[in-house]
């Protein structure tokens, strides 16, 4: 853990950014005593000051949108207009935060026979968060928003593809007035990200984790919360069913799809992954499709008009080429796209695979990237069974006339039904999954409360 760095990439040209000094044992023994000499008097601060630091952060994200979104842009590759985006959700998310914290957070009288009885919410600590690349100020901000006004501390383990933002995010916490230690952020190289995980967790200072993720990260950093008997959450990966039912307006479901696809070049958790159709209206939709995928702009990520960008890594591009090979290997059709672009970069062609089926890599596995897999349903039940053919749920949406559609919807194992639209987060509403997406919620009432005691006080 001494002497090493971290160097940032950016993916649409392969060039490095920056180079990181890691923290090495001394740094990380350093924010764990800072983050948790800042949890027990952040803990003991009032509800409303908390909330002014978050309503100043979210103030700061505004004033510095253009830098922090031309830093996601450069290190991750999103296009420029979805990072400005991503700075500005984050921003609304400190307003909504701070607005309905008092009522998320405020104590909740429960009638018991006693004279008085209620539950109170009461901040767990610190909490240790590790989080990935792909929206790389929001999945940090919705976890620490909710988590910091609770009254906790937090210290987080970004990816390293990331470091600019995760060292910027520290910084911003601090100039929004936070005091110091309450948010820090860890410098760790790929190989050290096991041992730093378990001497963090195995600390007594630490009294959760939360992770964003893969499911073999999720995996391996709730065993050793486990082991300690600390509680997790994890949001892990998804294979988001979007099933398009015989009576739905196909043009309206063909336009969104596009975009629940190709949102952030295909690499987020909720983007629609499988396309469900039923065999009355799959041509329709696959020429509808075609047409919006063939509109895509791809190109230099910092081009306000690019809809596509890189992806964000090599080895990521490489695994979504050898995903497409293996699926037209299995009988998918390719109907367009396909391969990696021959770039400096980490270029993909928006593809589009039809007749996919069970068995195929495009249905099986989470696809993390530009690329659609159409599977044809024979009837209602049909598309019912398809859509739940994984060991994901994450969200799912279902299009079709409003009630048809949500009966359909009620039959899928999901964390979120979305009818007649694209599944997407918002502050006032949770936000997670149910199988091997994971467990637990972020944003609204349900996540402010993740990261709380749950403590019962009764007066005789
Ligand atoms: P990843 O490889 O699991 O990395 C996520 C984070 O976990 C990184 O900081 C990574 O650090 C760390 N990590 C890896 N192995 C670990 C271990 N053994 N112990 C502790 N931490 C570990 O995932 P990714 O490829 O970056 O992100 C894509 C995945 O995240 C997809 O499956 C996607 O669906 C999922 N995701 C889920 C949500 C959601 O809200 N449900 C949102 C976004 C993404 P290193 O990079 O150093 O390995």
């Amino acid at each position: 853990m001494t002497n090493k760095s971290v160097t940032t990439r950016n993916p649409a040209t392969g060039e490095a950014l920056a180079t990181y000094a890691a923290h090495d044992e001394a740094a990380v023994e350093e924010a764990l005593a800072q983050a948790s000499a800042a949890a027990q008097a952040w803990g003991a601060t009032s509800l409303t000051d908390r909330l002014a630091m978050l309503r100043a952060l979210g103030a700061l994200l505004t004033e510095r949108r253009a830098e922090y979104a031309a830093l996601i842009t450069a290190e991750m590759g999103k296009p420029i207009t979805e990072a400005l985006g991503e700075i500005d959700k984050c921003a609304g998310n400190c307003e909504v935060v701070a607005d309905l914290a008092p009522h998320w957070l405020a104590d909740h009288e429960v009638a018991s026979g006693a004279t008085r009885s209620w539950l109170s919410y009461e901040p767990l600590g610190v909490v240790f968060a590790v989080m990935p690349w792909n929206f790389p100020f929001w999945q940090v901000l919705r976890f620490a928003c909710a988590a910091l006004s609770a009254g906790n501390a937090a210290l987080l383990k970004h990816s390293p593809d990331v470091t600019g933002s995760a060292l910027a995010i520290e910084t911003l916490f601090a100039d929004a007035g936070a005091p110091a230690g309450l948010f820090r952020s860890l410098v760790v190289p790929a190989e050290d990200v096991a041992a730093v995980s378990r001497r963090v967790v195995e600390d007594a200072r630490v009294a959760a984790v939360t992770l964003t993720g893969s499911e073999r990260a999720g995996s391996s950093l709730a065993s050793l919360a486990a082991a300690q008997i600390k509680k997790s959450v994890l949001e892990l990966g998804g294979s988001d069913p979007f099933v398009v039912l015989a009576d739905a307006d196909v043009p309206a479901a063909a336009a969104t799809a596009v975009r629940a696809r190709f949102t952030n070049t295909g690499q987020s958790c909720v983007c629609a992954k499988r396309f469900v159709v039923h065999q009355d209206v799959a041509d329709e939709f696959v020429e509808h499709f075609l047409r919006g995928v063939a509109a895509l702009t791809v190109g230099d990520p910092t081009d306000a008009a690019t809809t596509v960008g890189p992806m964000a890594r090599p080895d990521l591009r490489d695994g979504i080429v050898d995903q497409v090979e293996r699926s037209v290997a299995q009988g998918a059709r390719l109907v367009t796209g396909g391969g990696a672009i021959d770039a400096p970069g980490c270029w993909v062609e928006p593809t589009v695979l039809d007749d996919v089926r069970p068995g195929m890599a495009a249905f099986d596995e989470e696809t993390f990237g530009p690329v659609a897999a159409i599977s044809r349903a024979r009837d209602d039940d049909d598309a019912v069974e398809l859509a739940n053919a994984t060991t994901f749920g994450l969200g799912a949406s279902v299009w079709g006339g409003d009630e048809h559609a949500l009966a359909i919807g009620r039959r899928i194992r999901s964390g979120a039904l979305f009818v007649n639209a694209m599944v997407a987060s918002d502050p006032r509403l949770p936000f997670g999954g149910v199988g091997r997406s994971g467990y637990g919620r972020e944003l609204s009432a349900e996540g402010v409360r993740e990261f709380t005691n749950v403590r019962t006080v009764v007066v005789a």
